[in-house]
């Protein structure tokens, strides 16, 4: 048996909970290999440190240092302290070096993906100093060590599995087959020049995935702070329940479109491999957790889960008869698209193309749909809109399930902005105003899940 086991910020988010996920690491004696996120609070810090400069940097060094100090002082054996004391520092110097440079230079993009894989960087140590004090063979390694290949664009790269395969093959594979236990870096792998890209927000779960795909690994395991994928988000959907198998296409949707407790792309590298993706409870580890697979049980109810994805904006261009134009259409959509902006939905009439983006990314899309004033009529834009996903496996073969749910967008008084039905045979997904979108969920929840 080989396992992934990725934990997430809250389950390294202090010395309690590095010393609960040390007990679980522990808790197995097959080969594992481990990815960790930054603690929590610290990926947000040092994107803050690129924009505030109202801080001196060994401020922020400081921060970083406590708040590591913090969590390995019950943790790390007094033999143990001054090698990781020294370690540490090398680490938060390699960061405050970078800190200069950047403000140096000003070039954010060049620095952006450095900057915030370093926290990462300070979890893993962390970690790893830990797992030795209780006697067990670890060592951290960085994903440039461990030759996690990434190419993309800044801060939203994805994985080149093959050449990652080939890596970890060579570097991790050894270790595992020698009883130590890995501690990688989750977040970031390194581009062609071996210099830090980050896989987006939330990445490290993507990572764990493509270690899980690198060492062919039986299993990944996703430790978080709730109990599994749910039939929607816990701090939402008070009587949000634990869904304990589903499909890789399920949860892809959903994570896609808006479940966090899951990396919209950790489900890509599983489902090649076949591999199974737990989630699971660090807070609560008996638990059953979550068990995502290539298939799903039957007799399955006719919702599963609702995700949302708040904001999002609904780029409007208006031209008559655009859709006797497929070649401006083709034009407009990759105008849309450069720079790696996501297009969550796209829904065309006769004279209009409707898009759907991030809000933080419409200046960007305005700015480079510009070009097109002379060809269409209009392009408008309706921000705060929130797009729900509504997946159940199945749930598109029975008759009148979408009038179902356009009743619980009634219920609450919601109007429906844009609906894309069909393009998945297992999700429906529908466009409604930002303020409405909870109570959507909410009612949805209620009237065909329960609780
Ligand atoms: P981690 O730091 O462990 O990666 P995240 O905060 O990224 O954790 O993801 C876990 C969070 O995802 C949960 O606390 C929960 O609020 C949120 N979430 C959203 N949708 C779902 C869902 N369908 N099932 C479970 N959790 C969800
Ligand atoms: N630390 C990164 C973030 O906060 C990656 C992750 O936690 O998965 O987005
Ligand atoms: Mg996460």
């Amino acid at each position: 048996m080989r396992k992934v086991m990725k934990f997430g910020g809250t389950s390294v988010g202090s010395g309690t909970a590095m010393s609960r996920t040390a007990d679980i690491i522990m808790s197995y004696d097959c080969q594992r290999a481990v990815v960790v996120s930054a603690m929590s609070g610290v990926t947000n810090s040092l994107i803050e440190m690129m924009e505030d400069r109202s801080k001196e940097v060994p401020e922020h060094l400081n921060w970083l240092r406590g708040k590591h100090l913090d969590a390995a002082k019950d943790n790390i054996s007094k033999e143990l302290m001054p090698q990781y004391l020294e370690d540490l520092e090398y680490r938060l110097s390699g960061l405050g070096h970078l800190i200069h440079l950047y403000r140096q230079d000003e070039d954010r993009i060049m620095y952006q993906d450095a900057m915030s894989s370093w926290g990462e960087r300070l979890s893993s140590l962390t970690l790893s100093y830990i797992l030795r004090s209780r006697g067990v063979d670890s060592l951290a390694l960085t994903s440039e060590e461990a030759g996690i290949i990434a190419s993309g664009p800044p801060g939203n790269g994805g994985a080149d599995l093959q050449a990652t395969e080939a890596n970890l093959r060579r570097t991790l594979v050894p270790l595992m087959e020698n009883g130590k236990v890995p501690i990688i870096t989750g977040y970031y792998g390194c581009d062609a020049r071996g210099r830090p890209l980050t896989f987006g927000r939330g990445g490290s779960d993507y990572s764990g995935a493509v270690v899980g795909y690198g060492v062919d690994a039986d299993e990944v395991e996703i430790w978080t702070d709730v109990d599994g994928f749910m039939s929607a988000d816990p701090r939402v959907v008070k009587g949000a329940r634990t869904i304990v198998e589903m499909d890789y296409g399920e949860a892809g949707e959903l994570a896609y479109f808006g479940a966090k407790v899951l990396h919209p792309r950790t489900i890509e590298p599983a489902k090649r491999k076949g591999v199974a993706v737990l989630v699971k409870n660090t807070f609560n580890p008996q638990g059953e957790g979550t068990r995502i697979h290539s298939t799903s049980p039957t007799g399955k109810d006719m919702l599963r889960s609702v995700a949302l994805k708040t904001g999002l904006s609904i780029v409007k261009v208006y031209s008559s008869e655009l859709v006797y134009q497929p070649e401006l259409i083709a034009r407009i959509l990759e105008a849309i698209s450069a720079n790696g902006v996501t297009i969550y939905a796209v829904s065309t009439s006769l004279s209009t193309l409707a898009v759907v983006v991030p809000s933080d990314s419409v200046d960007d899309v305005c700015e480079r749909l510009g070009k097109f004033r002379s060809e269409v009529e209009a392009i408008k834009v309706k921000g705060d809109a929130a797009l729900i996903c509504a997946v159940g496996d199945g749930m598109l073969d029975s008759c009148g399930v979408s009038a179902k749910i356009f009743t619980a967008v009634a219920d609450v008084g919601a109007n429906v902005e844009l609906i894309s039905e069909g393009a998945s045979d297992i999700a429906l997904n529908f466009m409604v105003g930002g303020s409405k979108a909870v109570d959507v969920v909410k009612r949805l929840h209620e009237l065909y899940i329960g609780g």
